[in-house]
């Protein structure tokens, strides 16, 4: 990134911006929704596919090669697989990618892919139909599971499917996940649990990378494998023999925040230098009242100034974060 101007205090170069869409859902996933009643941005709060489309513009010109879009729930909103194909085709991104919870990947998968999306992140936090419901509200497991074939099947890769760690709900299932690798050719990620939002977790013990390791080193060697130039803040590892991989998001335990390449911009066109600071600058209001591109660009500079050197929470010593996941997106 020779003539990158988002360059942080720290040195860290941040390529990598994650766009929400939406803070809509079709899911309610008990680590994700707030206890308290849901309140929705109303439609003129979310920004405009052409507002967005626009910001991004302006971050590649600053030096952003990488964007993935994600809500909410990205594929509930109207008209998706049209904003993914311009979004797709503007020049000077390298990387266009999506994350969803697959429940409408099955029907949809011709679409993503004709709109020039290759690389797909899947939530899956359990191999169970029931407590699929569970944990999300609805009995799509087997919806998520056919996408998730069909994904492989038309040719998707890598496919991600994200898992979020939880103590007392999916913690008697992480040899069962991660055995998938040994079948199927996909990433098996492990994250862990953020205390971002009200969600309905409690504060109990979090269930951390070392512990997961140890739960799931029963079935082989684990080994490194060598990160690639776009790979995020997941450790990569391989078992022995199994045709997909491993990853580890520790994004509490071993924090990773010195390799930090992302800027996030919510569903309200607010841009979040970090995924656990409430500190976001305003893009919405100035591109509404007729801010010229130069001027967003300052935004951007002035959000990437103010990025975070570290997000302060280790391990135990968890804090909450205002923002609710469904409107920063992850
Ligand atoms: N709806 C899409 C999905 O389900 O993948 C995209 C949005 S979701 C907010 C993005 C990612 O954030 C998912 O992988 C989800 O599991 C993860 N996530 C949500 N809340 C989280 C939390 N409190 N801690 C860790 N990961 C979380």
């Amino acid at each position: 990134m020779p003539n990158s101007k988002l360059i942080d205090q720290y040195n860290r170069h941040l390529n990598y911006l994650r766009v929400s869409i939406t803070d809509s859902c079709n899911l309610q996933c008990m680590y994700c929704v707030p206890q308290d009643l849901l309140t929705r941005l109303s439609h003129e709060e979310i920004l405009t596919y052409e507002e967005i489309l626009r910001i991004v513009t302006v971050a590649i010109r600053l030096g952003v090669t990488k964007v993935r879009v994600t809500g909410g729930e990205p594929l509930v909103r109207k008209d998706v697989y049209d904003f993914l194909a311009e979004l797709a085709q503007i020049p000077g991104l390298s990387d266009v990618s999506l994350t969803t919870n697959g429940v409408f990947l099955k029907d949809n998968i011709e679409k993503i892919r004709s709109a020039g999306i290759s690389r797909i992140n899947i939530s899956l936090d359990t191999l169970s139909r029931e407590k699929f419901q569970k944990i999300t509200g609805r009995d799509a497991f087997d919806q998520v599971w056919q996408g998730i074939e069909m994904a492989q099947s038309m040719g998707f890769a890598p496919i991600k499917l994200n898992i979020v760690a939880l103590n007392g709900v999916n913690d008697d299932e992480l040899e069962d996940m991660a055995r998938l690798s040994f079948s199927f050719p996909f990433h098996i990620r492990f994250i862990e649990y953020m205390p971002i939002g009200q969600s309905r977790m409690g504060n109990g013990p979090l269930l951390l990378v070392p512990e997961i390791k140890k739960r799931i080193s029963g079935l082989g060697n684990l080994l490194p494998v060598q990160n690639s130039k776009n790979d995020g803040p997941a450790k990569r590892y391989q078992f022995e023999g199994a045709e997909g991989e491993i990853g580890f998001i520790p994004a509490l335990s071993q924090h990773f925040c010195d390799k930090c390449n992302r800027l996030r911009l919510t569903a309200s066109g607010q841009l979040r230098p970090c995924l656990l600071s409430d500190y976001q600058e305003d893009v919405k209001g100035p591109l509404r009242s007729g801010c010229s591109d130069q001027e967003v660009a300052q935004i951007f500079l002035k959000a990437v100034h103010h990025k975070p050197s570290d997000h302060n929470l280790a391990g135990h010593n968890v804090i909450r974060v205002c923002g609710e996941m469904r409107a920063i997106g992850g």
